[in-house]
């Protein structure tokens, strides 16, 4: 097992990001695993970490390099969603740019050193700190997309998102870039609210088993097929004004269009705001904070396959 370091050279100092490669012993696939794109999401560091110890380069076929901690000031700063030294979003900056702003610069370094050369990608998340989330995997269609779906269903969570090019809710991600450059890859959530707990890592680290044994790499029977509910794309729904925001569902269950899904009011009380679901579909994430900007992020409602 390899441990290394990238140092990411910034403007006006330079990031550490340590990770770990183990090589197998037998010929296999390259799978790379990242977290901590956003640094608040915890479960999902803690499964890549304890992923990355579990390794053993005699047990395994192929080769596994682990970055545990990919957004390293966001961590440290304990800061959602954003790089603290631009305010964006990592995982809207790939594939990056060496000459861009902070989250572009380390978004190309990775991009560089992590995704190309790998056969398979998996990233890691969780709700962030204001988010409920009920467990899903993700993936965009590609030409790779038929294996990325079948990583999604190794994975084995209980939804399944896939995305269109045409309506990529979310651009610039890992997994948009993974699938530009014909490398399946998904997205895997799961855990909410910057809470550590023990149900959400495991459910990371089956995950992980699961896609390591169909892929060949872990020896073991294949993991069990899984039935995950299947959505065709999803909408994010904002609010039209700041307030106080108070969902009316809870993340995983079903909704029918126009079924009101939560309420804005002012801080004194006064409704501004009545938010409805424009189709039907499940909440898979909901901002749990009551406390909502202009234009704030609400939730994302994944829609029902056969919309
Ligand atoms: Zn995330």
């Amino acid at each position: 097992m390899n441990v290394h370091t990238l140092t990411v050279a910034l403007p006006g100092g330079s990031v550490e990001m340590p990770y770990l490669d183990a090589v197998g012993d037998r010929p296999g696939p390259h799978l790379t695993v990242i977290a901590g794109i956003h640094g608040t999401e915890y479960t999902s560091i803690a499964a890549a970490r304890e992923f990355a110890a579990g390794l053993d380069p005699v047990r395994m076929a192929g080769q596994i390099t682990v970055v545990p901690v990919v957004n390293v000031t966001a961590f440290w700063a304990r800061s959602p969603f954003v790089v603290p030294e631009d305010g964006r979003n990592l995982n809207r900056s790939f594939p990056g740019d060496p000459h861009g702003s902070v989250a572009e610069i380390l978004a190309d370094a990775v991009t560089t050193t992590f995704i190309k050369g790998s056969d398979y990608l998996l990233d890691l998340h969780a709700g962030d700190l204001p988010e409920a989330l009920e467990p899903f995997a993700l993936y965009d269609e590609s030409p790779v997309e038929a294996q990325a779906r079948e990583l999604a269903l190794a994975y084995g969570l209980g939804h399944v998102v896939r995305q269109s090019r045409g309506e990529r809710t979310v651009g610039g991600s890992t997994s948009a870039i993974a699938a530009d450059l014909g490398i399946p890859a998904i997205t895997a959530e799961s855990g909410q609210n910057g809470i550590l707990d023990r149900p959400s890592v495991e459910r990371h680290l089956r995950g992980l088993d699961n896609v390591c044994r169909w892929l060949g790499i872990f020896d073991g029977p294949p993991p069990e097929p899984s039935a995950p509910v299947e959505h065709e794309g999803w909408l994010w729904l904002r609010t039209d004004c700041a307030g106080w925001w108070e969902p009316a569902v809870a993340v995983g269950t079903d909704v029918a269009a126009g079924d009101l899904l939560g309420t804005v009011s002012d801080l004194l009380g006064d409704r501004v705001q009545e938010i409805r679901a424009p189709d039907a579909g499940v909440p898979l994430f909901i901002t749990s904070s009551p406390a909502v900007g202009e234009d704030g992020l609400l939730m994302g409602l994944a829609l029902t396959a056969d919309h």
